[in-house]
This record gives structure tokens, sequence and C-alpha cells, in this order.
């Protein structure tokens, strides 16, 4: 008999592939979720099904199944082929045009549109035929996000024993939100295809369980965080995710890391230098952000030529037309606020345009005096943890949205509303100024926090959770 295995599931993988003139290349992906389930797939074994990125070559070309990680494989990489229509349709479509900013409160940026949906029910069964084939009897199935939200129910249709979790990485609405989806209800059940589901915060389970039960009718015992569904039970719970704190310790001690950091500082070359780092989306609140940046220096004129601030925006999502216009808002804004207040050798805003490598990044987080993190509405946030595992001399203001998903676990971040200009201005001119005793204050309780719940304390929850499933004994009504 074969050791029993895990199949994660998730749109985007552990790897990309890339069609290259050569033939096909592979990539390594970077996501918090790779972060945290890689190592254990690369000790345990087990195989990782997920689109990979490109276009499929014909209209029915079976998934490639590589052994990775290349030179010293560990497990398999199956791959899910999306046609052309299928990324557009499924992809930039409902996933990123519908359930996306209905799950981060962006109501007017929701697309509903039946085209869009029955990709995405297209594309949930693809996944959930390539997870079937890939599955042994005793194996664990772990399903990811939003994207996927089908292929529980699917799973369970087909093979009723299967054991099952699924994370749901991003926000879970409140059901009145949730309700204004054509295809909600369908949602609802797919998730309770699984035998347990995450979330990162307990808000998010609430509104879970307020939805199942008010609009599938759905027997719910909130207390427990049990939904009873079709002679089962679905555990729901909350289980914020973590980091390594270790390996970013640890990169901020490489002499390499440091002196970049240097460098940088000496580059830029200002008193206190500010710091964010976000895909380019319009939940992360960067127009909103610089516009606060401006007003600080309109009404803290002391700032000027002292303060600089850091923006970097990760390209993302650029084939769908709310992005490509974020940008040119961002750039625009940029231009506008280095226009008013340069001065010299002195620029106010530092605007890249591009991703940056972990060496690169922890090098960014080191040289930064406060770390602005100020999305509009975020399911968790790592870069926020990421800032905090990175600081070793115990320095460094966070300055955090309440809106994030973090902001629950991190108290001695300094909570701003990012919707509020002035308030975030006057936060800002606070954490700019503030005194190494209270930085160190606020920064150790961070770090206790991120140390302590970390990416193996988050991988236990997920083995706990499962071994709860498996110690129930035979069907409830
Ligand atoms: N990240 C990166 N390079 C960058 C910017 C971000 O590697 O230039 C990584 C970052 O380290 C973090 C992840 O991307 O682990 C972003 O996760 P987060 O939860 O903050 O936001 P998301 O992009 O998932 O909304």
């Amino acid at each position: 008999k074969q050791p029993a295995k895990i199949v994660m599931v998730s749109n985007r993988g552990s790897y990309n592939l890339q069609a290259t003139r050569d033939g096909i290349q592979v990539v390594p992906a970077i996501s918090g979720l790779v972060s945290a389930v890689e190592p254990f797939l690369r000790e345990k074994g087990g195989v990782w099904v997920a689109w990979g990125g490109r276009e499929a070559p014909q209209e029915n070309s079976p998934g490639l199944r590589l052994p990775v990680p290349e030179g010293n494989p560990a497990y398999t990489f199956r791959e899910v082929p999306l046609t052309a229509d299928e990324i557009n349709l499924y992809y930039h479509g409902f996933t990123n045009s519908a359930l996306w900013p209905l799950c981060h409160y962006f109501l007017e940026k929701c697309r509903y549109e039946v085209r869009e949906w029955s990709a995405y029910v297209d594309v949930n069964a693809k996944f959930a035929a390539a997870t079937l084939e890939e599955a042994g009897e005793r194996d664990t199935v772990w399903v990811n996000d939003y994207h996927l939200a089908l292929v529980p129910a699917h799973l369970r249709h087909r093979r009723p024993q299967l054991k099952q979790f699924f994370f749901w990485h991003i926000p879970f609405p409140h059901h009145d939100l949730l309700a204004t989806l054509p295809w909600a209800t369908h949602i609802l059940r797919g998730l309770l295809g699984t035998d347990v589901l995450g979330f990162h915060l307990q808000a998010y389970v609430d509104n879970f369980l307020q939805a199942v039960a008010h609009m599938l009718g759905a027997r719910v015992d909130f207390e427990a965080g049990i939904v009873f569904w079709e002679q089962r039970r679905i555990h729901v719970g909350a289980w914020p995710m973590g980091i390594d704190y270790q390996a970013f310790q640890r990169q901020a001690a490489s002499p390499a890391t440091m002196a970049r950091a240097q460098k940088l500082r000496e580059q830029i070359g200002v008193e206190r230098l500010a710091l964010s780092v976000e895909r380019l989306d319009y939940t992360k609140g960067i127009l909103e952000r610089l516009l606060a940046w401006e007003r600080l220096l309109e009404e803290a004129p002391e700032w000027r030529g002292r303060a600089a601030l850091i923006q970097v925006a990760v390209p993302s999502r650029t084939a769908v037309p709310a992005y490509r216009q974020l940008k040119e808002q961002v750039e625009a804004t940029v231009g506008r606020i280095n226009g008013r207040f340069s001065d010299g050798n002195y620029q106010p805003v530092y605007y890249f345009w591009r991703g940056l490598p972990r060496r690169e990044l922890v090098a960014y987080y080191l040289a930064a005096d406060v770390m602005l993190v100020t999305p509009l509405r975020d399911g968790l946030n790592l870069v926020a943890k990421e800032y905090v595992a990175s600081r070793r001399d115990q320095t460094g203001v966070l300055v955090l949205s309440r809106f994030a998903g973090a902001a629950q676990e991190l108290k001695g971040a300094v909570l701003v509303n990012p919707y509020d200009i002035d308030g975030m201005a006057m936060i800002f001119n606070t954490a700019l100024g503030m005194g190494r005793a209270e930085q160190s204050k606020r920064l150790q309780l961070l770090q206790e926090r991120v140390r302590r719940h970390d990416v193996h304390w988050w991988m236990n929850c997920f083995h706990q959770a499962m071994a709860v499933r498996e110690g129930e004994t035979g069907d409830v009504s």
C-alpha cells in the first residue's frame, strides 16, 4: 500500500510553465502558500495540481506531469491546462472581475456575466477531474482559494470518502454583499463539499456561517463552527497564515543583504525612509496612501527634504481594465507629488513597477524606518509580517490598515483608516517622528506574535483540523 500523501490544489502552484524555443521551462513561483506548503511536499512527497500560468497548446491538451524540483525531484507538479478562452473568462473574468472585488467589498467593480460564470464552472470541473486522477483513496486533498470554490462538491460527489481540506485566502463577505452575486448559493454549496474549511479570521468564519444559515437554510452550530449539511459535518475555523520567521531573520542577518540596505539608504539620502510593497491592486490602497503622503508634505513641511517614500508596485492582472486604469492614476499621482516637492537631489517618492526577489525585498525591509501597509481591504497581508520578522535591531514602525486581516493579530502596529486621508497623513507624521524606545517596545510585541504564530504553527493547525475530522465516526444527521 502507498503511504497517504497530500494533493495540493490551487489556481497557481509552486511552478509556472513557460513555453520557450527550447521547450517548456519550469520556473519556481513565489507566494505565501508556496513558502508554507512546499517544504512539506519536498519532505514528504505528494502532488501539486495547478494551472501553470501558460495557454494550453491545444484545446484538449492533457496536463503535464513533472517531477519537481528539477534535478532533485521530491514531488509531482500536475498541470491543469487552460485555453485562451478559459484564461480570459474564468481567470481575468469571473475570479478577478467578480469574486475578487466582491470579497474585498468593491461592489462597483463587480461584473457578473453568465459566460464568465459558465467558464468558472467548467474550469472547476477540470481541476476536480485532474485531482481525482492524482488522489488515492487514503490521500488528503487540500484545495485553495476563491478560484476553486466548486471543486470540493465535485470531489465529494465523485468520491465521498476522500479527505478534504479547503482554505479560503481572501476575506469572506457578509451575506448582504454575497447575495448580489447571482450564483452565490452555488459557491456556498461547492465549498460545503469539504470536510474542513479554513479562513484567516473569525470574522470571515462568522460571515460564512451566517451565509450558509441564511441563504441555504443549513443548520449551524455557531459556537463550535460546524455546519450540518447532507448527512455530514463541516468544520469551519480561523487559522491566520504565518510566515517562515527564522528564514526572514537569517536573510536579514546576511552581510550581502545588510550592505544592500545600507547602499539603498545612501542612494536616497534622507533621514527617514518609508516603504510600501505590494501588487498593483486597487484593494491595496496605493492611491489613497500617495494622497496622504502628499498631504503630509503640505501640512508638515518640515518633512520636505527629510523623508521619502519608496513605493514598489508589482505588476498584477494587467489584462483586467481596472488594474490598467489604476496604474495610470498611480503614476500620474507620483508624477504630481514629485513635481511639487522635489528639490535639488531630494525626491519625495521613488516608484518602481516591478517585483523584487526575496533577497532584495528583505534589503528594502531593512532600509525602511517606517513600513506603510494600508490596504482598503486585505484578507491577511503577509508583507506586514515579513517586515516585522526582518527587523533584527528592533527599530522600525509598522503602520497598518485596520482593514487588513493581519491587524487583528499585530498588536503593536500603528493602525490607520486608509479612507481617511487627513487622518492617515497625521499618523504618517507620528510614525516618522517616533522615538526609538517606543519603536522597540512595539516591535517586540509584534515579533513575539509573528515568531510564535509562524508557518510551522499554521501547518500544524491544518494537521490538527484534519485529525479532528478523522477522529469522527460515522455519519450524522
Ligand atoms: N512579494 C515578493 N516580491 C515583491 C512583493 C511581494 O516576493 O516585490 C511577496 C511577499 O514577500 C509576500 C507576497 O508576495 O509573501 C504578498 O503576499 P500578501 O499577503 O502581502 O499580498 P497578496 O499579494 O497575496 O495580496
